[in-house]
């Protein structure tokens, strides 16, 4: 039988790589929730709607209906792409400028509203693995596997900073770690942040795990 599977968790704890890999394995869609809140941040760079003097939560709640998000695969074997108005938009939401607006962006409820609609859509009735912060609370809270992804700062702003080193990106890991903490704080102290730990879910932290004990421990809870 093909279920839901919900991993949320903190920043930059590997969640999305594990979750490929399930999909890969299970031939599960894979849905990368956070991909569509930094398209949305990006839309609203562009446009001029977030920048360091200017938050206009207004105009961009104005505009939403203009945002076209997809997911499409350049081929069979490789991961899905984002697209933001039908351009690829998959490298430029990883920038660390990125990162800093999107906190913000993903507390405003009309953007929460347009992208949980659309999730529950891309998921409902296939096998899915859906990553992000809320799945197992508000998108999908009949998932039948729950996982709640932790792992220390420390962990998550190395991993986060190689990543950006590896796209090329040229940052101090002290700015890194600050984002990371940075995001920890908005995503977890504002009444409105959507990161919670559901109640049936299953808290893993992967601080000294590597990503063949996370990928077959959650494969084996996904079989039991
Ligand atoms: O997973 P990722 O780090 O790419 O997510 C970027 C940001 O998007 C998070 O820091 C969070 O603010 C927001 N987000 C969210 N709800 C989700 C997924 C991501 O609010 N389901």
């Amino acid at each position: 039988k093909k279920i839901t599977i919900a991993i949320d968790g903190y920043s930059s704890t590997g969640k999305s790589t594990v979750a490929k890999q399930l999909a890969d394995w299970l031939e599960y869609v894979y849905v990368d929730t956070g991909a569509m809140y930094r398209a949305v941040t990006l839309y609203a760079m562009q446009k001029g709607f977030i920048s360091e003097e200017i938050f206009d939560k207004d105009k961009l709640i104005a505009s939403l209906s203009e945002i076209k998000l997809e997911f499409r695969k350049p081929n069979a074997f490789s991961k899905a792409e984002i697209f933001l108005n039908n351009e690829n938009v998959e490298k430029q939401i990883r920038t660390l400028q990125v990162s800093e607006y999107v906190s913000p962006i993903a507390t405003i409820p009309e953007v929460r509203r347009k992208l949980v609609e659309q999730q529950q859509r891309m998921g409902e009735g296939k096998g899915v693995v859906m990553d992000g912060r809320d799945i197992g609370t508000v998108v999908f809270p009949n998932a039948e596997l729950k996982i709640f992804m932790n792992a220390s700062a420390e962990k998550r702003a190395t991993r986060r900073f190689h990543e950006l080193l590896e796209r090329g990106d040229e940052v101090a890991y002290k700015d890194v770690l600050e984002n990371v903490l940075e995001r920890d704080h908005i995503d977890s102290t504002r009444e409105d942040s959507p990161l919670r730990k559901a109640d049936d879910a299953i808290e893993i932290d992967n601080s000294e795990m590597n990503l063949e004990d996370q990928f077959h421990i959650i494969l084996q809870l996904a079989k039991d």
